[in-house]
């Protein structure tokens, strides 16, 4: 593996790049930094963000600052403000041990005075968004001729910002320029373009890989009819307790929706819209950098600039119509060598574009049937019992209590105070799950795609014998308010109903066989007890959740119908 020192990078700057952590080059430093170093070449480096990209600019470029020049001698542009804090940042942070050259962030939202008196203070390079490098320009706050390096950071978000025309304007102004180096997540025609026009022979720099997402992102779907979107979120985000994640809503309307929506539901989340003012934007995103957070909700354009290496998930709450804005939405996970999920929701129209997005990106996707209401519970139950083991104990401050504590207990087996404590959490996931239908949509054909008995379409059904009949005096209607009063079956569960004289049988969604299974089988009828069989597998067959509900379902007394 090639060391920085290998790629020629100066000792003070090494040891900047040392203390904060970085060991090894990543695959775009290892490209660019010789090259960049060595040549006045021009450069197109292909990078997502997460790849290491700033240092594989940032550091040859203080590596080549000349220190008795006083004017600005590099220009980098941005699409965002938070980018551009961002990389001037990385910019000092990496010459802390080296010369500290002038470096001034200037974008847009923001004071222009106070910008312009930091550029008048003296600024070796200037880090900027096109837009207010522009006005800046325009009231001769600025002068370019001097620089000899501009960089195009996320070239092809600026230009899906529109900053197209700014990026001529500056271009054409900084022309005793030596080299361009232009970093993009996506090579549209609009990139080239830029290449095209400002560029000679560049080197075009790539990890071997073009138009690909991350390779160490997974890339997850999930299928469901639009009603159940919400409902599906709050599966996948339940189903991975830790969960820390970005989640990516087509509007700004839509994402207060699910936000406010998951508050209520009470999740540690927040909104990043369009609609709230900068203050707000920076407090929000500064509570999920830190932590605070554990779910952000955004649009793409709020999100940009956002800057967060840990994200364990990405949710696309809805696929964007773009196959480049999926790009930079999954590389927002899987940053810094970490692995990372990118999940998208999708109703069945919308799963030709997943096939779109697999081919344009060379990304194989997986689709996975939403979790049940059992399989919810039974990562709660670990996660919990995980916790449990690794909770910290703080013995002395504990200690007073522990004769009190002891005594209260003390009837209660080993195993029951397991149960016990498990079952603090875990009966607020129980009682929300327990009787959760499937919500998964499955393909024409699929047993499991059955209608109901009102025609409506089905999860996965089971076929269940009961020995109730007509002789009994019950209609089918008697048998559908029965389960849907007592034991909360809605309609749609509720399959086919063939109804004999002495027994009947009927299809019924499986996430509720168990429940009507055994809260039947407490009732009488004539002086019966009923009983319910599965009609279509073997008797001793015990499913998963048979065997989970024995184990932590409720007991009912026996009662008449
Ligand atoms: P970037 O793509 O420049 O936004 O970098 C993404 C993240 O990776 C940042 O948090 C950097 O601090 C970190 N990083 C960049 N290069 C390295 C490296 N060679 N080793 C470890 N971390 C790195």
């Amino acid at each position: 593996m090639t060391a920085f020192k290998n790629l020629g990078i100066a000792d003070d700057l090494l040891q900047g790049i040392a203390a904060l952590g970085f060991e090894t080059p990543t695959p775009v430093q290892e490209l660019v930094i010789p090259t960049a170093l060595s040549t006045d070449d021009d450069i197109i480096a292909l990078a997502q963000t997460g790849t290491g990209k700033t240092a594989a600019f940032g550091l040859p470029l203080l590596q080549r600052i000349d220190p008795s020049e006083r004017g600005v001698q590099a220009l980098i542009m941005c699409p965002t403000r938070e980018l551009c804090v961002q990389v001037a940042n990385d910019l000092v942070n990496y010459s802390h041990f080296a010369h500290q050259y002038k470096v001034v962030a200037v974008y847009g939202g923001a004071g222009i005075e106070g910008q312009i008196r930091q550029i008048r203070a003296g600024a070796q390079i200037v880090v900027a968004t096109p837009g207010r490098l522009m006005d800046l320009m325009t009231r001769k706050a600025v002068r370019l001729d001097g620089v000899r390096r501009v960089v195009l950071d996320e070239a092809d978000e600026m230009l899906n910002m529109g900053f197209k025309e700014a990026i001529d304007f500056i271009l054409a102004a900084a022309e005793n320029r030596e080299s361009i180096w232009l970093f993009s997540a996506t090579m549209p025609n609009e990139v080239r373009a830029i290449a095209a026009d400002y560029m000679a022979n560049p080197q075009e720099l790539s990890t071997g890989k073009r138009n690909q997402t991350n390779e160490n992102i997974e890339h997850i779907y999930y299928v469901c009819r639009a009603d159940d979107r919400y409902a599906t979120l709050k599966r996948v985000v339940d189903a991975n307790p830790g969960i820390y994640a970005l989640i990516f809503c087509r509007t700004k309307n839509e994402t207060k929706e699910v936000a406010e929506q998951m508050i209520r539901d009470g999740y540690n989340s927040d909104a990043l819209h369009g609609d709230l003012a900068q203050s707000d934007r920076d407090r929000v995103m500064q509570r999920f950098r830190e932590g605070h957070l554990q779910l952000l909700i955004a649009t793409d354009v709020a999100a940009r600039g956002l800057d967060v290496s840990n994200i364990s998930h990405v949710i696309n709450y809805g696929l964007p119509d773009e196959v480049e804005v999926y790009t930079h939405r999954s590389g927002r996970t899987g940053r810094a060598g970490r692995t990372g999920v990118s999940i998208s929701i999708v109703t069945p129209k919308f799963e030709e574009r997943i096939r779109l997005i697999e081919r344009k990106n060379k990304a194989s996707f997986t689709k996975k049937t939403i979790p049940t209401g059992i399989e919810v519970c039974e990562q709660q139950l670990y996660h919990i019992v995980n916790n449990i083991h690794n909770q910290e104990v703080h013995h002395a401050e504990i200690e007073p209590y522990m004769a009190r504590i002891n005594e209260e207990l003390k009837d209660l087996s080993k195993e029951e105070l397991i149960k016990r404590f498990a079952s603090v959490e875990f009966n607020r996931f129980l009682a929300y799950y327990r009787d959760a239908p499937d919500i998964n949509v499955y393909p024409r054909g699929d047993k499991r795609g059955a209608r109901t008995h009102n025609g409506q379409p089905a999860g996965q059904m089971a076929r269940l014998f009961a020995n109730i009949g007509d002789m009994d005096g019950v209609s089918k209607k008697d048998f559908i308010r029965l389960l849907s009063r007592t034991f909360g079956v809605p309609d749609r569960a509720i399959g086919h109903i063939d109804l004999n004289r002495a027994y009947m049988h009927f299809d019924l969604d499986a996430a509720y066989v168990n429940v009507v299974r055994q809260g039947l089988s407490e009732f009488t009828i004539n002086g019966r007890r009923i009983r319910v069989d599965d009609a279509s597998a073997p008797k001793e067959k015990r499913t998963k959740e048979d065997k989970f509900f024995e184990k932590f379902g409720k007991k009912k007394k026996g009662k008449k119908w």
